[in-house]
């Protein structure tokens, strides 16, 4: 159930409808929107009292009782009308700025990740993107410079001021990654990981979702789930590709998913060009796409030496092209009603 608050509220009322709904068997989950309270209600309905008399006992509080009709329900636009947006340092992702998160597939080196984060902060990047836990294939490939990498990370974030998103391959890493990450990667292997999506939600750091790669929209909404319904609201959805019967790319890139996730959820949608199609010579057209179809943000890899990348060197662009990227997609942000 949904319970919409009136306008206004105040914290000492809101608290007497959180109660309510405790005694009545529920899990409530709130959400502050710039103007109203909207609470999202879990609890079977079959053997709990229903909350839809709240409206008539409490009149002067609430506005509206609703039934989400969804199986995904708080990440629903049904339970949050107004598109939210997840802050992460002074940056507020989903609202009228456009964002860019760029940097290398792996850390390899302080010399490779700090150059890298040099240019892409000058090209106009506001979050730094790099793997120290990497989800090989092969048990042979490189695996990641661990926390050695997410320490490089942070020594990146202290020189340029960017933020931070690096993936969390491991339950039992997860308050390492948390210690330094400012955004939590959740890698498309590991999208239905749920006991890892949990472990990353109650660090309470934002979360970027990836979809699988053979996951149905509908399972990567239920997936995003997991997170908002243990008490964090800052996800984002981040569509990679897919795997298809197609190999001129290594994935299909799904860009359909940005009105689609727009339409059902109010979780901003960011999209990955770079996994999307494993190809560079594509990563500027399909960021054009993405942006005039309304993506939220950009997830881009970039390396100083593409054809010397230690993992995903076919679609890594490198510093010179990120920032032509960079240039040609101003006029696309603008078009798309953002700055
Ligand atoms: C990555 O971002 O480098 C990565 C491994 O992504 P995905 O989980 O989408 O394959
Ligand atoms: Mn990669």
């Amino acid at each position: 159930m949904i319970i919409v608050l009136k306008p206004g509220i105040s914290k000492k009322h809101e608290a007497i409808i959180l109660k309510e709904i405790r005694k009545r068997g529920y899990k409530p989950h709130v959400m502050r929107g710039v103007s109203r309270t909207v609470i999202g209600a879990i609890g079977d309905e079959l053997t709990h009292q229903s909350l839809e008399t709240l409206g008539v006992v409490f009149p002067e509080i609430v506005e509206s009782v609703m039934p989400v009709q969804k199986r995904y329900k708080l990440v629903s636009r049904e339970a949050h009308g107004q598109s939210s947006t997840v802050s992460v340092g002074k940056h507020s992702i989903g609202g009228k700025k456009f964002h860019v998160m760029a940097g290398p597939c792996s850390v390899e080196s302080e010399k490779q990740l700090l150059q890298t984060a040099e240019a892409v902060k000058a090209a106009g990047a506001t979050v730094l993107r790099g793997g120290a836990f990497k989800p090989r294939t092969s048990p042979y490939e490189f695996q990641g410079l661990g926390q050695k990498g997410l320490k490089l990370l942070a020594k990146a974030r202290k020189e340029t001021g960017l933020a931070v998103i690096t993936e969390l391959l491991s339950e039992s890493h997860t308050e390492m990654v948390a210690e330094y990450a400012d955004i939590i990667q959740i890698g498309a292997r590991n999208a239905q990981n749920f006991q890892l999506l949990i472990a990353a939600a109650r660090t309470g750091k934002p979360i970027l979702l990836k979809r699988g790669l053979s996951m149905k929209i509908e399972e990567w909404l239920l997936a995003g789930e997991y997170v908002l319904s243990n008490a964090n609201s800052n996800l984002m959805f981040c569509e990679r590709g897919i795997r298809t019967f197609e190999t001129y790319t290594r994935n299909t890139l799904d860009l359909a998913t940005i009105p689609i996730i727009k339409q059902e959820s109010h979780c901003p949608i960011v999209i990955d060009p770079s996994q999307g199609a494993g190809r560079a010579d594509l990563v500027i057209a399909m960021c054009k796409g993405a942006v005039a179809m309304g993506a939220d943000a950009l997830l881009i890899e970039v390396h100083p030496n593409p054809a010397e990348a230690w993992s995903d060197g076919t679609q890594q662009v490198s510093l010179e092209i990120f920032s032509q990227l960079m240039k040609e997609l101003q006029p696309f942000i603008v078009a798309s009603g953002r700055e």
